[in-house]
């Protein structure tokens, strides 16, 4: 065994109060340190936002020697040390954007036993020999990896570089080696323990289970007013919006805009200054909304985020995982919805194309699985968790739709849909113009303890009126109020039927036509919507139990 590396004898509450400032530590922090301060190797996979970075900053202050942070990610390493020297603890770093004069002096102040820590690329750490040279001649004490999910092919962001970080770390058996990460599969830690040898009893893994994330899916049938609606929910409150590709943001953001939601656009083809001062405004609460691509997200620290949106699928399980822990930081109930539809997975085929070919076929997989979490109707925690290598014993979590609608007590609702879907084939048969527009309906409707996001098609409406034996000028035109089916529907309220039609709309009993907005049966429907009806047809949804309704046309 490896003695542990020279040290000085302040206690780790104190640095971490006296330089850190923070009174006490996050749970696992205290256990990982005291393990490192042991001289002993560590694989930390921690969910993100759980204190990692302390794992090693903490150690590296007591340490005499240097500790070198292998990051792939400049723009956060840039951040750290930054926070870092602000707190008057030497530390730098080197990567390949770091100026020929900078680079220098970092290395002699590196030489000299000045930087406590070194922040340094893995390409830079690997390929250059002259840094080979100066941390030969270093004291390094020890050696951290972040985001060591990258070592691993499996991984959802393999970088070929990190697989030489096993040769790297040989280099220096003295050291004390601490691997971190906020997302690893049994296989992916498999890997890395593999390639650092990091043996399973130096393993500290946290559960990823945030309980207070209200996880839900919904198919996307009309971006904008989903998104509205979803929002409506959580008016005032700080909220990331995920797209897929830079026009989406800039279109959703300008959208969000006439619709009186502050928010501003982020990601990469925005020129960094910009960039920064949205995030800043986002971060400071001075917009509610930042809508995003992926590039969003590292490293941001924003502990009251109440909403994550995805607009699209995002393209596996970890990159999901990764982007609804943002939102609440600060243990409060946020809410994270994903709005997909079947063409994603061809935009998101695209991207896998584009990347590395050996990682294709894993890549298709691993966005299959996703594509299966999606569609499916158990508890969105428990598999998500399964994926990660985790047992959840709990029977009803409570927080994600699939649970949530399992418990509802469910009810038959055939007859209503049968007087909505022939009410619809009615008003077809009519072959009257005009009765269907392409605006939405958007809004929520309230009970005593459920919010709902209401974006029906406003033919969807009329169907409605004539159900409820209304006398607009466009139902008496186009004779409507001579249909059988007017003035049937009277047993429930406007609001009730939203929330109806709703369901009926959810589950696929009718369909909208983009281009025209018109309506029609689906098979499902035309399977409902007839008198013998079979048993197994029948149609079960949500009782209508609902006191308000807050909508915008
Ligand atoms: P990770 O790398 O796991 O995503 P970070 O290391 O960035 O997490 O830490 C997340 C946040 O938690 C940071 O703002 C950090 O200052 C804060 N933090 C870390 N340790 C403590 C602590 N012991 N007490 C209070 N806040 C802490
Ligand atoms: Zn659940």
């Amino acid at each position: 065994t490896r003695q542990p590396p020279s040290q000085t004898n302040t206690p780790s509450l104190e640095i971490l109060r006296n330089i850190f400032g923070h009174e006490k530590f996050l749970p696992f922090q205290e256990d990982i340190i005291e393990h490192i301060l042991q001289g002993k190797d560590a694989l930390v996979v921690l969910p993100t936002g759980g204190g990692k970075s302390l794992c090693y900053q903490l150690p590296a202050c007591t340490f005499n020697g240097l500790t070198v942070v292998v990051s792939p990610l400049i723009a956060l390493m840039q951040d750290q040390v930054m926070q870092l020297q602000r707190r008057e603890i030497r530390a730098a770093f080197l990567n390949h954007t770091v100026e020929e004069e900078d680079y220098i002096t970092t290395m002699q102040e590196v030489r000299s036993g000045e930087i406590k820590l070194l922040y340094i690329a893995p390409e830079t750490l690997v390929q250059r020999p002259e840094i080979h040279v100066m941390l030969h001649d270093s004291n390094v004490a020890c050696l951290a990896i972040d985001e060591a999910h990258c070592v691993s092919q499996w991984g959802h962001d393999f970088r070929p570089t990190y697989r030489e970080l096993g040769w790297v770390r040989e280099q220096f058996p003295d050291a004390v080696c601490i691997a971190l990460t906020a997302t690893a599969t049994p296989q992916v830690r498999a890997d890395i323990t593999e390639s650092l040898n990091i043996p399973e009893d130096n393993h500290f893994i946290d559960s990823f289970n945030r309980e207070n994330l209200f996880l839900s899916v919904e198919s996307r049938f009309e971006l904008l007013g989903q998104t509205l609606a979803f929002l409506k929910k959580h008016a005032n409150e700080s909220g990331i919006i995920y797209c897929q590709r830079r026009k989406h943001v800039d279109w959703l953001c300008e959208q969000l805009g006439t619709h009186g939601i502050s928010s501003l656009p982020y990601h990469a083809g925005l020129n960094p200054e910009v960039r920064k001062q949205n995030q800043d405004a986002f971060i400071n609460g001075n917009i509610d909304v930042i809508v995003a691509t992926i590039a969003f997200g590292m490293g941001i620290d924003k502990p009251d985020v109440r909403v994550v949106l995805h607009a699209w699928l995002p393209k596996d399980m970890e990159s999901y995982y990764q982007e609804i822990g943002r939102s609440g930081r600060d243990g409060e109930r946020a809410e994270c919805l994903l709005l997909f539809s079947l063409d994603d997975e061809d935009t998101i085929t695209e991207f896998i194309d584009d990347g590395h070919p050996s990682q294709r076929e894993h890549r298709i997989e691993s966005l299959q699985k996703f594509i299966a979490w999606a569609n499916s109707t158990e508890c969105r925690r428990e598999e998500l968790l399964t994926y990660f290598g985790e047992e959840y014993a709990t029977q009803n979590c409570g927080m994600c739709d699939n649970c949530r609608k399992a418990k509802a007590e469910q009810v038959d609702l055939t007859t209503s849909a049968q007087k909505f879907l022939s009410c619809l084939y009615w008003v077809n048969e009519s072959n009257t113009k005009e009765v269907f527009d392409e605006a939405y309906l958007i809004g929520t409707l309230r009970s005593e303890n459920t919010c709902i996001s209401i974006c029906l098609p406003a033919g969807a409406l009329y169907i409605i009126d004539i159900l409820r034996g209304e006398t607009q000028e466009k139902i008496i035109k186009n004779k409507h109020h001579e249909l059988s089916t007017w003035e049937i529907g009277m047993e429930y309220s406007k609001a009730q039927w939203y929330y109806l039609a709703l369901q009926f709309f959810q589950y696929n009993l009718f369909e909208c036509d983009a281009q025209d907005g018109s309506l029609h049966l689906t098979d499902k429907g035309r399977k409902i919507n007839t008198k013998t009806i079979a048993p197994d047809d029948r149609f079960w949804g949500f009782p209508v139990d609902l006191v308000d309704m807050d909508s915008e046309n």
